[in-house]
């Protein structure tokens, strides 16, 4: 499990030659086959040899040893349903080998370095969302917490409060009321329901006050619902992002799989709200898009927030004396010094920003990026 606590300890390790650090995204939802994964490991692992053959013999060696360790790692197999990204640091050289299972999906690469490479696993916990849940009908009302893929049931709360207030007692049954006597006992049993309901909405606010969350998933029959949603406070209300037509009785994991599509929903939209803002951002210069505009943008220091299409790679150049990066080499137009041809100048974009405190936002599937040039930026000034 990733904390805040974890990163800091690994980022401050260090080795006795080279570190190598190595991500690999498993996500099954973009990877239904164990091959998709594997394939993607045989890139790194060739990517991470060429890298550590710069550091020296003993450097190699450790790495290759460390490469074989993560291969025999992902192949003796690990829990997919729980599992979306996976972070590997290792040093055979210290007999070090460290596997961090990431809940949220990580973007592939690999590192050799004296140091352990943690940005990609902070930029996980800063951009997670925290979802609850709460699944109601007129007997009962069950809350849980998603984070990090993780969820937690915490329904104890209506009790704990039921108990300090006794005056909320539970409804009955409620059969199907006959002629005024039986019009009346459901009136009354609507009435209970409706207290227990309005009960549970305060409860909800009480607990997301006291830890707040992003979003929030409600449940159950659709008229309790409905109902239930009314009584919520509004500053709870407005984090209202979807309804599900599930049971208030539901199992924990089908509440789970539910909880996932619609986070993966939010992701989404969120998304595609930067890339509108992006095609906007452009028309009226506050924001570039396409790979030369970008990259420029990135070596003036004025990027605010990148924005990269999943996947996209492509070939460029690094100037090693003032850092300037661009399609185009082998003269830097900066300082003129002759500049590296880099395999992937859009990874070097990515680091760059996150090293200058940019946000990065990877985008997945989105054809409106796609035609803006697959990369771009909403710019600082
Ligand atoms: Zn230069």
């Amino acid at each position: 499990m990733i904390s805040e606590d974890g990163i800091r300890e690994l980022a401050g390790r260090r080795s006795s030659t080279v570190v190598t650090s190595c991500y690999l995204d498993v996500d099954g939802r973009r990877h239904p086959r164990h091959a998709d994964y594997e394939a993607q490991l045989e890139h790194l692992v060739r990517d991470g040899r060429e890298r550590a053959a710069g550091f020296g013999p003993e450097a190699a060696r450790s790495v290759a040893a460390d490469l074989d360790r993560i291969g025999a790692w992902v192949r003796q197999g690990f829990d997919r349903s729980r599992v979306r990204g996976l972070a590997f640091f290792a040093c055979s050289e210290d007999d070090w080998f460290e596997v961090v299972e990431s809940p949220l999906p990580v973007g592939n690469g690999i590192v050799v370095n004296h140091t352990p490479h943690v940005r990609p696993l902070e930029s996980v916990l800063q951009a997670y969302e925290r979802f609850a849940v709460v699944l109601v009908d007129r007997q009962r009302a069950r809350l849980f917490r998603f984070e990090l893929g993780e969820l937690t049931e915490h329904t104890e709360v209506f009790e704990a409060a039921r108990r300090a207030a006794p005056a909320a007692a539970g409804a009955g049954a409620g059969h199907p009321a006959q002629g005024s006597r039986g019009a009346a006992v459901q009136r009354r049993t609507d009435e209970v329901a409706h207290r227990n309901l309005k009960h549970s909405a305060d409860v909800t606010f009480a607990e997301l006050q006291r830890r707040p969350v992003d979003h929030l998933i409600l449940g159950g029959p659709h008229e309790v619902v409905v109902e239930f949603e009314g009584l919520l406070h509004p500053w709870i209300r407005e984090r209202v992002v979807d309804r599900l037509a599930i049971p208030a009785t539901a199992a924990a994991d089908d509440v789970r799989q539910a909880a996932l599509c619609v986070e993966a929903a939010v992701t989404r939209r969120h998304e595609a709200a930067l890339v509108e803002r992006l095609r906007d951002g452009v028309g009226t210069g506050a924001g570039v898009a396409g790979l030369e505009p970008t990259l420029s943008a990135l070596v003036e220091r004025r990027v605010d927030l990148l924005l990269v299409s999943d996947g996209y790679a492509t070939e460029g150049w690094r100037c090693r004396s003032c850092r300037y990066l661009g399609p185009l080499g082998r003269r830097c137009p900066v300082c003129a010094n002759e500049m590296d041809l880099v395999d992937d100048v859009v990874e070097e974009a990515v680091e760059e920003a996150l090293a200058n405190k940019c946000q990065v936002q990877m985008v997945r599937e989105s054809a409106d990026l796609d035609v803006l040039g697959r990369i771009g930026a909403l710019l600082r000034f």
